[in-house]
């Protein structure tokens, strides 16, 4: 049987792996796909497509975007995206800017409370475009500000605590149009994390391809109601780890492997929009059957 992990940021977000690294943790739990989805940007996948074809696992481009719907945030991952289309990487530029402007946000807050963390520390420990709170987190750490990570969330950055400010989201409707403008499918994550199905079916009205089942934090309950949602509305089913290398305390791969096959249906879906699209690309035919087989996270 052949496994994918479809969810995981690199050190070219708030992860802590590089590309490779990422890639070769994927070869010790016996990958045969993965898909790099680092918040706003798709910097690594260039670095990780060549890693995982050095090791003869299948590499699918992706990224994960902070969108809102009626007020409430959730994340899209896009995968298959041509990492070339300028006006997914103009948008996600925009986001890279405004992130950065969050840092300097984040960092005057905590000085407010005397505590003297520069900005740019956490610039040089991100050391990526797209700086977020862990970095901030990590900072403070090293800093001496803070023992650990629970502690610089606990005390600053979580929300209600002081330091937080919220990332800047794109409407999960322009979300999706830009994913599928660059060629991509467009998946609601985690979405057990939100506690808000009654978005679904807006958003399965403006066209989201899929809806990821799987993930580190949904329990085995959580999973099979997704899978019912996933087949109420004949979306894609999609799962990973959400690694973030050594971010999290440890490395979440392994922890949601999920069966290829799901790979091969969102595969045959692009195909077909492709073709649709009248791109010259062939079509694939995909089996229009709603999936019965439960995946199992291991
Ligand atoms: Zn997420
Ligand atoms: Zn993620």
């Amino acid at each position: 049987m052949k496994f994918a992990d479809l969810h995981m940021h690199t050190s070219f977000s708030d992860g802590t792996f590089s590309p490779e690294e990422m890639v070769a943790n994927g070869q010790r739990h016996g990958l045969s796909a993965m898909a790099l989805t680092d918040h706003d940007t798709v910097e690594g996948c260039a670095r990780m497509n060549e890693a995982c074809g050095k090791l003869g696992i299948e590499f699918i481009n992706g990224t994960e975007l902070t969108a809102e719907l009626d007020g409430i945030e959730l994340h899209l991952l896009a995968y298959f995206v041509d990492i070339q289309n300028q006006k997914l990487l103009v948008e996600i530029a925009e986001f890279q800017r405004v992130r950065q402007e969050r840092i300097y946000e984040m960092v005057a807050r905590i000085n407010k409370l005397n505590v003297p963390l520069q900005a740019e520390a956490v610039f040089k420990i991100a050391n990526c475009r797209s700086p977020g709170r862990p970095h901030v987190g990590r900072a403070l750490v090293q800093g001496g500000f803070c023992v650990n990570m629970d502690e610089a969330f606990d005390r600053f950055l979580k929300k209600h605590r002081p330091a937080y400010v919220p990332k800047a989201k794109m409407s999960a409707l322009h979300g999706i149009e830009l994913i599928h403008g660059a060629g991509g499918l467009a998946v609601m994550a985690h979405p057990a994390l939100n506690q808000s199905d009654n978005i679904i079916p807006k958003l399965v009205d403006a066209g989201v391809d899929g809806i990821e089942c799987f993930h580190t934090k949904h329990s085995p309950a959580d999973s099979k109601h997704y899978l019912g949602i996933a087949s109420r509305y004949n979306l894609l089913i999609t799962g990973g780890s959400d690694c973030h290398g050594m971010s999290k305390g440890r490395p979440l791969m392994g922890t949601v492997k999920i069966d290829y096959m799901y790979v091969e249906k969102m595969k045959a879906a692009v195909a077909d929009r492709r073709a649709k699209k009248g791109n010259g690309e062939p079509a694939v035919s995909s089996p229009a059957n709603p999936p019965s087989a439960v995946g199992h996270p291991q």
